[in-house]
């Protein structure tokens, strides 16, 4: 007892929200210090091998652009492990870099890793950020951490829903007694929204544009439901016909047709959560309402579409892009309810 509470002291302990789109450290006590995109680059070299050259907003900034040896890898895009080295790489230069050098203790790692991750996944990320140098590592679940960092009363007796919407996954979670009562991880999440709006300019306009400008459209215009006015915005691309570089103007009802699917997927698999959910949790849900959480959370008009389906109120949580992040810093905060929690606690 007395010497975790001298490690506490002298620690540097580390929350990770390994996201599939971007990755946040926050240090005991030192707040957010790492928020960088989940992104790698690494070069080809000879004999097949790969070296990594940037990781984090310097990677993101070459996804798209690079030379043909060069190649800007997303390691856990789709909410799968795609790659185990990379990974492991990414893990580890983020931890070096938030490592306090004036610790001689080594620190204790509470990381949230997107909720699909299979046991063999789960492991593998348990062993990097072992041999990054922690003493100890608690993985936690997603959805706790979703709803902490929305400010949800997970610990009553009442039953919470968060939706967690990243760039990989959408993670939908009822939580009741620091519980996760039921739970539902689909495979699509905000990069789903560029990429149908990257089909749809390209049968709609001919016009091919990239993943950065398939994202910039969806930030700018994109609305899940009719906006009192509708935007619009003009883009560059190339023409599929001519081969040549063409500028178009596009509105934001062309932007809400090409993001219609994936919607419709997040919103019945939200009904199909609240159809399982026990009748005494579902009335508390009524009463508090569903927290939206991620990235994809900020996408205009998307409380009131999934509270339209749903027919019950439905928020965005303060900062949603952070939600998970500080969820988790609250679980290193909060030691006994990490053994609550901790998956493997
Ligand atoms: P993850 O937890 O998977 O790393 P994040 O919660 O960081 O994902 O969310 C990343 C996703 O949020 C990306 O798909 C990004 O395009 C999307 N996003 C960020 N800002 C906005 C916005 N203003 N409107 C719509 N989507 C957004
Ligand atoms: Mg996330």
């Amino acid at each position: 007892m007395l010497l975790n509470k001298l490690f506490g002291v002298f620690s540097n302990d580390l929350s990770i929200d390994l996201g599939t789109a971007n990755t946040i450290v926050i240090a005991k006590g030192r707040g957010i210090i790492i928020n960088e995109p989940s992104v790698v680059a690494v070069k080809h070299t000879k004999y097949g091998r790969r070296k990594v050259v940037a990781v984090g907003q310097e990677a993101k900034n070459m996804l798209g652009k690079t030379p043909d040896e060069i190649d800007a890898i997303r390691p856990l895009k789709d909410g799968v492990i795609a790659d185990f080295d990379i990974t492991e790489e990414m893990i580890r230069h983020f931890i070096r870099k938030s490592h306090n050098r004036n610790s001689f203790i080594r620190p204790r790692i509470v990381i949230c890793v997107p909720y699909g991750l299979t046991q063999v996944e789960r492991r593998a990320v348990e062993d990097s950020v072992l041999s990054a140098g922690a003493r100890e590592v608690i993985l936690v679940e997603e959805p706790k951490a979703a709803a902490m960092g929305a400010g949800l009363p997970i610990q009553d007796p009442k039953g919470n829903l968060v939706i967690d919407i990243g760039g990989g996954t959408t993670e939908i979670g009822v939580i009741s007694l620091g519980g996760l009562v039921k739970s539902k991880s689909i495979k699509v999440g905000g990069d789903r929204f560029d990429s149908s709006i990257i089909d749809f300019m390209k049968k709609k306009y001919n016009l091919l544009i990239g993943e950065r400008t398939g994202e910039e459209i969806k930030i700018k215009i994109g609305t899940a439901v009719e906006p009192e006015e509708e935007m619009t915005m003009q883009i560059k691309g190339r023409d599929q016909i001519s081969g040549l570089l063409k500028e178009i103007t596009i509105t934001s009802k062309d932007v809400r047709e090409s993001i219609s699917e994936p919607l419709k997927e997040i919103s019945v698999a939200l009904r199909e959560v609240l159809e399982v959910t026990p009748p005494d949790l579902a009335g508390d849900i009524v009463e508090n309402g569903i927290a939206l959480t991620g990235g994809g959370a900020l996408l205009k008009g998307l409380d009131i579409y999934l509270s339209n389906i749903v027919k019950l109120p439905i928020f965005v949580c303060e900062d949603p892009l952070l939600a998970v992040a500080r969820g988790t810093g609250k679980m290193l905060d909060e030691i006994d309810l990490l053994h609550q929690v901790s998956m493997n606690g």
